[in-house]
């Protein structure tokens, strides 16, 4: 399994990276064609993802889009990808599979500006996220699990096979947008990578919304993970800062996620 980081900065695009946006990539057997192929999953598509999207993957070749939420800053640019599979290249693919949570296709027509009888049936197969569900990419599985946030939205555990072993399943949590919570620490377990929100700093105490370092440090130590990867921070707010805000909960190793960033697991 391979993560690919397409945007990491939060709650818009900066300077140095579209909004959030993730590709996890993994070989396994196609069914169809019993051939062995990479599976490629993309959690969120935040403003400027798509066109960043496509410079790692061609987007008819993508086999599941999953939403943590619907906050414009995750979702904004499903707009190009509905665009691309409707008018585009794309238009000859079957629908792709869209997970997330109820209110998705809703937000997509707001964005679209499309009327209520659109349910995008030719670009999208849509797939309401329910917790303790798992759902299934290829050899990827992704489980939600419910996060603290103004909206619905979800924490995602991404289990599939170790790009060194694959008889291995690795796991990788995504927090998506959350403020420190049970669930998330539940849904983080052990994991191989964690891939956390610290949204804010610890000057900003709006409760239920997002995760200060201190926070999500506490959610890598509460949950045993391997390895913390920082993500969603502001495009004003420095490194050094979050990184000693983290430091005050969690000593295990540490990252930073970057546009273009990549980690095998
Ligand atoms: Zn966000
Ligand atoms: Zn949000």
């Amino acid at each position: 399994m391979k993560l690919t980081v397409i945007g990491a900065t939060g709650s818009m695009s900066g300077p140095e990276s579209p909004a959030s946006s993730y590709l996890i990539q993994a070989r396994g057997r196609d069914r169809a064609s019993g051939q062995e192929r990479t599976f490629s999953l993309v959690c969120d598509i935040g403003p400027g993802a798509f066109g960043a999207l496509w410079r790692h993957v061609c987007p008819r070749d993508l086999d599941a889009l999953a939403l943590s939420h619907c906050h414009a800053d995750h979702m904004g640019d499903i707009i190009s990808l509905q665009v691309y599979r409707k008018w585009g290249p794309g238009s000859s693919c079957p629908p792709l599979s869209l997970l997330g949570p109820a209110q998705t296709l809703s937000r997509v027509r707001q964005i679209e500006g499309a009327a209520e009888p659109e349910r995008y049936e030719c670009e999208f197969a849509f797939t309401q996220l329910r917790l303790d569900h798992a759902y299934e990419v290829g050899p990827l599985t992704v489980r939600p699990y419910r996060a603290l946030h103004p909206v619905e939205a979800f924490g995602l555990r991404i289990e599939g096979p170790s790009e060194e072993d694959p008889s291995r399943t690795v796991a990788l949590f995504y927090t998506g947008d959350t403020d420190l919570c049970e669930s998330i620490i539940e849904g983080a377990r052990g994991v191989d990578l964690l891939l956390s929100e610290v949204g804010f700093t610890s000057d900003e105490t709006e409760p239920d919304m997002h995760m200060d370092g201190r926070r999500a440090g506490e959610v890598a130590r509460r949950a045993g993970v391997k390895r913390m990867l920082a993500t969603h921070i502001q495009p004003w707010t420095p490194r050094e800062r979050v990184a000693a805000e983290i430091r005050q909960t969690w000593d295990g190793p540490l990252g930073f996620a970057a546009a273009g960033l990549q980690v095998s697991l």
